[in-house]
């Protein structure tokens, strides 16, 4: 097996809204906001060679959205998913499957592209993975989170005869060395890859922890749908990091692609930052 680290491109959000509770005083010195309150966040897509599959979890947003969605967001950086795969010698139409740990815009926007007036997959020989519960609710969104779910990046999953459902039963394997991990804090059945490496284990954080900046427990992200049983899944999830020595990879998190974490006196902290490629 082999494992790349896939920059798709970043994009900014709400310094706020992507800290919670935790004042601006302290976050600010975390990820510095801009004039506008907003923060820098990678898309990090990872990539997994394992025998004669090619693995992509998550898209990033993606470019079919119109002027005005993306005056939001102030997408930034040289890279993207195309660029980042050609850096190891792949091409989108190599990838198998497309592995997507929920359903939120900046997560599966770039699993569907435009093309003429039509929406088609990005990968057109891919398998795409979600599972039942997640696809109900982010087709059937709550009003707080709608502003997330874009038909546009959903419902052509189905329509291409691509989309597969994974069972929701925790840790079940995906390929070799590959279990999945379900949690719901954040929304409805999100999928973290817990894959092992290199007599390593790592685990693709999502939303979970979105950045090394969200480490300490009460630093929760305002988008979450309950934030509480986000509070418990990292606490635990932390947990059996620090005892497991884990390699945590970060989605978002502007600069560190990979951490561990340790037990200090102030409670569980980063202990090192790396990049994939150095494990
Ligand atoms: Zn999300």
């Amino acid at each position: 097996m082999k494992l790349y680290s896939i920059d798709t491109g970043h994009f900014k959000l709400d310094g706020g809204a992507m800290f919670g509770v935790v004042p601006k005083s302290i976050w600010n010195k975390l990820n510095p906001a801009d004039e506008n309150n907003m923060c820098s966040w990678a898309m990090r897509s990872l990539l997994i060679e394992d025998g004669d599959r090619l693995i992509l979890v998550d898209t990033g947003i993606g470019n079919k959205q119109d002027e005005k969605f993306f005056s939001h967001y102030y997408l930034h950086g040289d890279a993207s998913t195309d660029t980042s795969l050609a850096k190891h010698g792949f091409h989108r139409d190599d990838i198998t499957d497309v592995f997507l740990t929920h359903l939120h815009f900046d997560h599966c926007g770039g699993a569907i592209e435009r093309q003429g007036d039509k929406l088609l997959p990005a990968f057109k020989n891919a398998s795409y993975w979600s599972n039942q519960e997640h696809w109900d609710t982010a087709t059937k969104p709550n009003d707080r989170e709608k502003a997330s779910f874009l038909k546009d990046n959903i419902l052509p999953i189905q329509e291409s005869g691509q989309l597969k459902f994974i069972p929701r039963e925790e840790g079940i394997p995906f390929s070799n060395d590959f279990n999945i991990r379900f949690v719901f804090g954040h929304t409805d059945s999100m999928m973290l890859p817990q894959i092992q490496y290199k007599d390593k284990t790592i685990l693709y954080m999502a939303d979970l922890l979105p950045s090394i900046g969200h480490i300490p427990i009460p630093y929760v992200m305002a988008y979450d749908m309950f934030p509480l049983t986000t509070l418990q899944e990292k606490k635990s999830f932390l947990q059996e990091a620090v005892e497991n020595n884990y390699i945590l990879f970060l989605e978002h998190d502007p600069v560190n692609e990979c951490c561990t974490v340790q037990l200090t006196d102030k409670g569980i902290r980063v202990a090192d930052t790396f990049r994939l490629s150095d494990v």
